[in-house]
Parts: C-alpha cells; sequence; structure tokens
C-alpha cells in the first residue's frame, strides 16, 4: 500500500485547473519561495499520512459534482513531486476512475518524470523567476531542476499553463514579462499563461509559525495593472 503525506484536501478549487477541482495539498517542498503563502506545507514528514487508495476514495465522492464543471482533482502543495510513488500512484487510480488530473507545481522533484507525466492530464508550472541568480535569490533552489521538469513536459507533450507571480520590484517589468513570453513562445505546449499579482495573504502564518517573512515591506500588486500587463504582452 502506497502512503504519502497531505497537508490538507480543498473540495472546491476554482483557480487550480479547469473546472472545480478537488485540490489536494501534499506535504514538503525544498524551495523556500520569498511569497509563499504556505510556509506550513513546507516540513517534510509533517501533515497527514494516508494511503492512495483512501486519498483517491475520498475524491471519488466527489466526482459527479466535479465532473459536472469539467473539473477534476488537483495535486499542488507544497511539491507534490518530492513524493514520486505516491503521487504516481494517486494519479493511475484518478486515471483509472475517469478523474482529470492537474499538477500543479514548481517542478523541483528528484528527475525521473517521465512516467508520472504518463497520468498527468494539465500541468500548471510556476515559473518563480527566469534568470538563474534571481531564481535563487526569491525561492533559494537551482533552476535547472525546474527546467529538467520542463524538457520532460515537452518532451510528453504535456500540456502546461505557466504560471508567473507577479511581484513588486521583482518580476513586473515590462522588460522581464517580455523575456519570459520570449522563452514561452519556443515552448509548444504552452495552453495558457497566467500572470498572478502578489499578494500578502498568507503573511501572517510566518508570525504563528515564528519565521521571518522575506518581503516584509513589499505592497500587494495591482490586480488592474497585472491585467493591463497580460494583454499588452500577451496581445
Ligand atoms: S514552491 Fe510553492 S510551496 Fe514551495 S516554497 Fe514555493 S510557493 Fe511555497
Amino acid at each position: 500500500m502506497v502512503k504519502g503525506r497531505i497537508h490538507s484536501v480543498e473540495t472546491m478549487g476554482l483557480v487550480d485547473g479547469p473546472g472545480i477541482r478537488f485540490v489536494v495539498f501534499t506535504q514538503g517542498c525544498k524551495l523556500r519561495c520569498a511569497y509563499c503563502h504556505n510556509p506550513d506545507t513546507w516540513e517534510c514528514g509533517k501533515g497527514e499520512e494516508i494511503s492512495a487508495s483512501d486519498l483517491v476514495d475520498k475524491i471519488k465522492k466527489y466526482k459527479n459534482y466535479f465532473k459536472a464543471s469539467g473539473g477534476g482533482v488537483t495535486f499542488s502543495g507544497g511539491e507534490p513531486l518530492l513524493q514520486p510513488e505516491f503521487l504516481l500512484e494517486c494519479l493511475k487510480l484518478c486515471k483509472e476512475n475517469n478523474i482529470h488530473t492537474t499538477l500543479d507545481t514548481a517542478g523541483v522533484g528528484f528527475g525521473d518524470y517521465d512516467e508520472i507525466l504518463k497520468y498527468v492530464d494539465l500541468v500548471m508550472f510556476d515559473v518563480k523567476h527566469i534568470e538563474e541568480k534571481d531564481y535563487k535569490e526569491l525561492v533559494g533552489g537551482d533552476i535547472n531542476k525546474s527546467l529538467e521538469f520542463l524538457k520532460a513536459c515537452e518532451k510528453a507533450n504535456t500540456k502546461l499553463w505557466i504560471r508567473q507571480v507577479v511581484v513588486p520590484g521583482i518580476t513586473d517589468s515590462k522588460e522581464y514579462l517580455m523575456d519570459l513570453k520570449n522563452n514561452i513562445d519556443k515552448m509548444k505546449n504552452v495552453e495558457k499563461i497566467e500572470l498572478l499579482p502578489y499578494h500578502v495573504l498568507g503573511v501572517n502564518k510566518y508570525e504563528g509559525l515564528g519565521m521571518k517573512y522575506r518581503l516584509e515591506g513589499v505592497e500587494p500588486m495591482n490586480k488592474e495593472l497585472v491585467k493591463e500587463l497580460q494583454k499588452e504582452i500577451w496581445k
């Protein structure tokens, strides 16, 4: 029996893929994104232990309801790729039950993604930053790991939604977003690009966890401005 650790589930996700989604927030992440609003998902080994079959049984109870909306299940986190066996088993069981599967990821797992991607209908990929040095500074990881995952998606021809959090002073310049566009234009499997305005909704979690929030003082990104940038750059 394959078991994994999850932080929580959300039965009515509306922003985590097409239609209404059953969202599974897996526990554990190696990155430390400065703007992460789920720092409580970082630590591996915490959260609830559950078998893949028990989790998918739970998901199935909502199937009629999310199916009617064109939805399905989204594995988010944390970083779902950090529990590859558990993720693979969950995905297989979902596909056996004809459930649409989305993987919401920063692409930083252990490599060897081909088998997992066979059972993924859609990847929502979090770009973070396209420059190696800035990526490292913003999230504390190696950009090449996430690029390795993107290559695997390209090879498997997995449908991609690219997501970029637009952070004032970090990823909000037209120049940066044009560079992002030029990079994305080279990829054949991208279906959608979503610019997400930086917000501060998870900041109080840091206080509760006794952790320092690295972007303290950075104001939320103006939502209208982000819409305008998206329209202008992705005309
Ligand atoms: S990858 Fe996601 S969960 Fe991990 S630190 Fe970044 S925003 Fe948080």
